[in-house]
């Protein structure tokens, strides 16, 4: 009986942030693993994600893809399968129809699984870029995943072993997209965190620059997180399929 009131309280919530978000512009979301774990992508850093399995160290930085590439893609293989078997969830869904419907100006994703997308936000900032395309280091000549997945080692024209359009560890997020993200932050007038504790430069400070230019901050956690004393002003505890979609349809009905 002691969670009785538990979903009052976050029905209650939920309605509190619709209301917030429907009167309110911009409104940008940052995005993390969290929100792809419904769709089978378990976290990376987490018990069943893919660093615990393949150390990080000799398998995600930059250094390694260039010295063993041949033993990164045993890593980035399975990356793969996990991306490509992987389906947006209510969470993905509901953001691309907030977005087609003016509540929702852009996402910025620590994610490189293209799940946004697919669920069809189109506005999406990729801190970590993206796996559905390839490069070359040598002549930048760029491919699709698709179109070389059939490749046990997807090789360029040239000879050399592609590398996926991911920021590796050890390699820096793009100028323009930190540039370009840190403008959002400033301009937005609600922020919703769903499914990250933003512990990971540079997405720990979009909630520090989007709170100081006083955007509300909504946040869409299962579990509290260092944003939730410091700086979060609507806290929805839980998973983000479920509550990302409850706030699609009290927006509508919001805002209609
Ligand atoms: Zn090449």
């Amino acid at each position: 009986m002691m969670t009785e009131g538990k979903p009052d309280l976050l029905t209650q919530r939920i309605k509190q942030a619709a209301e917030v978000i429907a009167v309110s512009s911009p409104v940008i979301a940052l995005t993390g693993a969290g929100i792809s774990v419904e769709s089978g992508i378990p976290d990376f850093r987490g018990k069943n994600g893919l660093w615990s399995k393949y150390d990080p160290a000799r398998y995600a930085t930059i250094d390694a893809f260039l010295s063993d590439p041949v033993e990164v893609w045993n890593m980035l293989r399975e990356m793969d399968e996990l991306v490509l078997a992987a389906k947006p969830n209510p969470a993905h869904t509901a953001l691309g129809i907030l977005e087609k419907k003016g509540f929702l100006q852009h996402i910025i994703t620590q994610n490189i699984d293209n799940l946004h997308q697919a669920g069809g936000s189109l506005n999406v900032i990729e801190y970590h870029g993206n796996c559905s395309t390839l490069s070359c280091l040598s002549c930048n000549r760029r491919y699709s995943m698709e179109e070389k997945r059939h490749e046990y080692l997807p090789t360029c024209e040239c000879g050399r072993i592609l590398k996926p359009d991911i920021v590796f560890f050890g390699e820096g997020i793009p100028e323009e997209v930190l540039n370009l993200s840190f403008d959002i932050a400033r301009k937005a007038r609600v922020l919703l965190i769903i499914g990250t504790s933003a512990q990971v430069s540079p997405a720990n400070t979009i909630p520090v620059v989007a709170s100081k230019n006083n955007a509300r901050v909504i946040e869409i956690n299962k579990e509290k997180t260092w944003l939730t004393e410091q700086l979060t002003d609507i806290f929805l505890e839980g998973g983000a399929g479920d509550i990302v979609s409850g706030l699609l349809k009290e927006i509508i009905k919001t805002g209609a």
